[in-house]
């Protein structure tokens, strides 16, 4: 790689990666957010780019619209037999109508989730967001303490959140560091790596050339871990 920028276009928020082994424009949209990146040859100016940029908008847009509803096509409607995530492992989900409260157990391979008959898919999705929420705050702390102690950094705090759009924010003024909650759902390299990455802003604000040497010195598998994150669905370690 030769240059990489984060830049908007049209409102919409871009990665654009200059590579010297490319012949051609590549445009890719990412789920969940849509995220877009685009690869061209290091050749390329910024006047090409934003000429190229200008006739593509529209089909930009709809690259963008359809990584983001691939993603909601993806998702569990949270009856028995579907599949759910926790750090990276498929478990088979198994809905169970029952009186009282509702409560999911976890059995070798199989989320057991007991709900009352006639359980909204909205809420069952709750109940297991709630799971994940629970499994990062019981595993977050040891893998934070692991990663201050590689990096020399130490916010102020972490604090957890299931958020749409970003794996974890930092404040840097505050230094306080945001997880989302959904990391549960990934493998555990994804929440090592989103660690070190925030945990990095408190250096480097900005995700330029220091801040990934930084990144890569800290956590080598960190382009792994930024794949897992974006794929589809996590996909089980062999
Ligand atoms: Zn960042």
């Amino acid at each position: 790689m030769v240059r990489e920028e984060r830049r908007q276009f049209g409102g919409i928020p871009m990665e654009i990666l200059w590579k010297t082994n490319m012949k051609n424009f590549h445009v890719r949209a990412y789920p969940p957010d849509g995220r877009i990146r685009v690869t061209l040859p290091a050749s390329i100016t910024d006047w090409e780019l934003e000429s190229f940029l200008a006739t593509q908008r529209e089909a930009i847009e709809k690259l963008q619209e359809k990584a983001m509803t691939q993603e909601q096509e993806a998702k569990p409607s949270f009856t028995t037999g579907d599949i759910c995530y926790l750090w990276g492992k498929p478990y088979r989900l198994e809905v169970i109508e029952t009186i009282g409260a509702p409560r999911v157990f976890r059995m070798g391979d199989t989320l057991r989730m007991y709900v009352p008959k006639g359980t909204s898919s909205a809420r069952k999705e709750a109940l297991y967001e709630k799971v994940c929420q629970l499994e990062l705050k019981k595993v977050y702390p040891a893998v934070a303490r692991a990663c201050e102690e590689r990096t020399g950094l130490h916010p102020t705090e972490y604090r957890l959140k299931n958020m749409k759009t970003r794996w974890g924010t930092c404040n840097v003024k505050a230094r306080r560091v945001w997880l989302n909650t959904q990391l549960a759902k990934k493998p555990p390299q994804c929440l090592e790596y989103v660690l070190i990455h925030e945990l990095t802003h408190l250096v480097e604000k900005n995700h330029n050339a220091r801040f990934y040497a930084l990144v890569e010195q800290y956590c080598p598998v960190w382009r792994e871990a930024e794949r897992l994150l974006n794929g589809k669905v996590a996909k089980p370690r062999p």
